[in-house]
């Protein structure tokens, strides 16, 4: 873990960096776990819902599967991709597994 979530009384959040110390109250370094002094982003990052890294690549794949399965939700499949900011690996999936998914939907 290199940051800490502060939470002040009046509720407002802030973020202090293990690395530098330094202290963020801007929500978005909140929010995406930024730290502006060491210009990074601390990991693991959590994404939506407090999906990891290692649960957001299996959602990844899962989704790159459904595109294949169902070209038509493409463009909906790739901005669920996005907010995970995975597109070049939702793209990536989608290549490595599209000859598999071609061959279990081949007629017999
Ligand atoms: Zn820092």
């Amino acid at each position: 873990m290199t940051y800490e979530i502060l939470m002040r009384a009046d509720g407002v959040r802030a973020i202090k960096c293990l690395r530098c110390n330094a202290v963020s109250h801007n929500p978005n370094d909140v929010k995406e776990l930024y730290c502006g002094n060491c210009h990074g982003f601390h990991e693991p990052r959590q994404y939506v819902g407090g999906v990891d890294e290692g649960e957001r690549q299996v959602l990844l794949l899962a989704l790159a599967e459904l595109a294949l399965s169902r070209p038509g939700w493409d463009t909906m499949l790739r901005e669920i991709a996005e907010k995970f900011g995975g597109v070049p690996l939702f793209e990536s999936f989608k290549r490595t597994s599209a000859d598999r998914v071609k061959a279990e939907r081949a007629p017999l």
